[in-house]
C-alpha cells in the first residue's frame, strides 16, 4: 500500500470527532485584544487552547483516538512515546475512558513532566535517548502486551480531533481571511485546514514553524516530506523531524503557506501574552500569533484567527525565557 492510497481523515471525521469530545473537552474561550487590533489595525480572534485540558489541543485528537477503541484494545490498554503534551494527553485520556497507558519516555526527561504523567495515571517506561530507538521500544511493547500505539500526528482519529479547536472557532467568529496556526508534525494544522475548508473556503491557512526547524517549509515546498535532525529552538513542541504520511499530503492540498518565526519572536510573543493578557502561553503556542504579528500590512482590515497552542512551560523557564 503506497502512503497516497490511505485514506485520508475529512472534514465528516472532524464533525464525528466533535461528537465524541463534547462534555469531555472544554470548549476553550475566543479571545480578542484591543492593543493587538490597534498594533495590526486587523481584527484578532484567539483561540484558547492553552486553557484545554491538561493545557494543550493535544486531549483533543489523544480522547477522540482512544474513545474509538474496541473491547479488546480498551482492555489492553494504549501505549505511546513522548515526552511532552502528547504523554499527558494519552495519560488522561486513557484515564478518564479507563484503560491503561503506557507512556514511554528519555531517562532525562524533566522531572514535572514525568510526575504530570504519572499523575494522570499513566505508566512511565524510560529509554535512553542516546542508544535506544524510543519507536522500535513501542513497537515491542505494544507487541508484546497487545498494546495498541497512538503516535502524536500522523493518525486519522488524532488529526481529526485536532481539527475541531478551528472548528470551534470558526463556528464563534463565523468566516475569516486568515487563519494562523502552530506546527510541529502536522496534526493540528492539518486538522485546521480540514475545517477552513469546509467553513471558510475563502480563508488563507497559514502553518508556522521555528526557523531552526523549517522541515515543513521545505516540504510543502518541494513537494516531497523533507527530514531533518532535532532542531535547536524554545519552541520544543515542535522539535519534529518531519511531516507525516497523512498530514503532508493535507496541508500540501489545504494550507495556503508554511511561514517561520526566530525564537526571538516567540519570546516577544510570550511576553506580550502575559503582560497583555493575562495568558501563559508556552514558546511553541506562540507561534501563530508571532507571525501574525510579523507579517503586518497584508492583514489591515482583516479578521485573522490564531491559534493559541498549549500553555505548558515550567514557572521557572517562563521567568528565564522572559528575563
Ligand atoms: C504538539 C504541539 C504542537 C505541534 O502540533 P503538531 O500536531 O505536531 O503539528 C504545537 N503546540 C503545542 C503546544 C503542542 O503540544
Amino acid at each position: 500500500m503506497k502512503a497516497d492510497d490511505r485514506a485520508l481523515p475529512t472534514y465528516e471525521d472532524v464533525v464525528a470527532a466533535a461528537a465524541r469530545l463534547a462534555g469531555h473537552a472544554h470548549r476553550t474561550p475566543v479571545m480578542t485584544s484591543r492593543t493587538t487590533d490597534e498594533e495590526s489595525g486587523a481584527s484578532l480572534f484567539f483561540k484558547c487552547e492553552n486553557l484545554q485540558r491538561m493545557g494543550a489541543f493535544k486531549f483533543r485528537g489523544a480522547f477522540n483516538a482512544l474513545s474509538r477503541f474496541d473491547e479488546r484494545q480498551r482492555r489492553a490498554g494504549v501505549v505511546a512515546f513522548s515526552s511532552g503534551n502528547h504523554a499527558q494527553a494519552i495519560a488522561l485520556s486513557a484515564r478518564l475512558l479507563g484503560m491503561p497507558a503506557t507512556i514511554v519516555m528519555p531517562q532525562d526527561a524533566p522531572g514535572a513532566k514525568v510526575a504530570a504523567t504519572r499523575g494522570y495515571g499513566g505508566t512511565v517506561v524510560f529509554y535512553d535517548r542516546y542508544t535506544e530507538d524510543r519507536e522500535a521500544i513501542g513497537r515491542d511493547l505494544a507487541q508484546e502486551h497487545g498494546l495498541t500505539l497512538v503516535p502524536p500526528y500522523d493518525h486519522a482519529d488524532v488529526i481529526a480531533g485536532q481539527g475541531t479547536a478551528a472548528r470551534e472557532l470558526f463556528e464563534e467568529t463565523g468566516p475569516l481571511d486568515a487563519l494562523f496556526v502552530c506546527l510541529g508534525g502536522g496534526g493540528l494544522l492539518s486538522g485546521s485546514a480540514l475545517a477552513a475548508r469546509a467553513l471558510a473556503p475563502g480563508c488563507k491557512v497559514y502553518g508556522v514553524e521555528p526557523e531552526a526547524g523549517n522541515d515543513g517549509q521545505q516540504s510543502f515546498r518541494s513537494g516531497h516530506i523533507v527530514h531533518i535532525d532535532t532542531p535547536q529552538t524554545i519552541a520544543d513542541g515542535a522539535q519534529t523531524q518531519h511531516l507525516g504520511q497523512l498530514t503532508f499530503p493535507i496541508i500540501r492540498r489545504d494550507v495556503d503557506d508554511i511561514l517561520t518565526v526566530s525564537d526571538r519572536q516567540l519570546a516577544d510573543a510570550m511576553r506580550f501574552f502575559a503582560a497583555r493578557m493575562k495568558l501563559m502561553v508556552e514558546p511553541t503556542g506562540c507561534l501563530g500569533f508571532a507571525a501574525a504579528r510579523a507579517m503586518g500590512e497584508p492583514l489591515r482590515g482583516k479578521r485573522v484567527g490564531v491559534i493559541i497552542s498549549g500553555g505548558n512551560v515550567d514557572i521557572e523557564r517562563f521567568c528565564a525565557l522572559l528575563a
